[in-house]
């Protein structure tokens, strides 16, 4: 239902928490964060309310990149197991997406045979076809190009990669993500309401295509690889 994601030098669990709080209007049954520090991509998710999530959380464990999620159920009933974030078996990848994978059983069937899937949700499809593919030698950001330009439906996503966690890959296909942009901070946010709190300079994403965020760049690029300059723009909002 909602996306958030951070990535800079401030406390991201609670910007991610805080930005969550913001899209709480629009509904949802559970939420998670998945939050990068030296140790590890941690991830914390509670079926109910953020406030739930919250009581979860760590709020000594040191982070500035990560990304949350408020679920609405489409695949597989509301529960802890089945909210976001996702990983994919090995835990190297960890994924949150909005929207509707509608051909996730073909593509379990074609790609996944033998890989054990955890959640009954559509979503973990995304993430073990990740994990499967930059097995086969392709990089993260070929991998997850590969992947999404698989996948039929609607989806917002955004990625964790364990062995490079100075990066957030996001994608979109018929559903709301945007990019929001400042001084060695870049954020990620469903509605720009969410991130307000960090920046009001947002870039738009179109269908079908990626982008791979830093502390420092954001860098849209089309499902085939082919770079694309966006220019941003001001956001007339209230906080
Ligand atoms: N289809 C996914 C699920 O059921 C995402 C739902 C959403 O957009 O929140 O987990």
């Amino acid at each position: 239902c909602g996306i958030v994601g951070y990535i800079g030098t401030a406390d991201a669990k609670e910007i991610l928490l805080r930005g969550l709080e913001k899209l709480e209007y629009r509904g949802y049954d559970s939420a998670g964060i998945a939050i990068a520090n030296e140790s590890g991509i941690h991830v914390y998710k509670e079926k109910g309310r953020i406030a739930a999530l919250r009581d979860v959380v760590d709020t000594s464990e040191e982070s500035e990149v990560g990304i949350g999620h408020t679920r609405w159920a489409t695949h597989g009933v509301p529960s802890q197991l089945n909210a976001h974030p996702h990983q994919s078996t090995t835990s190297r990848f960890t994924i949150v997406h909005n929207g509707v994978i509608e051909n996730y059983e073909q593509l379990r069937r074609e790609y996944l045979e033998g890989v054990e899937m955890v959640s009954d949700t559509d979503t973990e499809i995304i993430v073990q076809l990740v994990d499967t593919f930059s097995k086969d030698g392709l990089s993260t950001e070929e991998a997850f190009r590969k992947t999404l330009s698989l996948l039929e439906g609607s989806y917002a996503t955004a990625l964790l990669d364990n062995t490079d966690r100075d990066t957030i890959y996001v994608g979109k296909n018929k559903s709301p993500l945007l990019i929001g942009l400042a001084d060695g901070v870049n954020v990620i946010a469903s509605d720009a309401m969410a991130m307000l709190q960090v920046t009001n300079e947002f870039m738009e994403i179109e269908d079908k295509e990626i982008v791979v965020v830093t502390r420092e760049t954001a860098q849209v690029k089309k499902l085939d690889g082919q770079e694309i300059s966006r220019d941003s723009y001001i956001a007339e909002l209230d906080s």
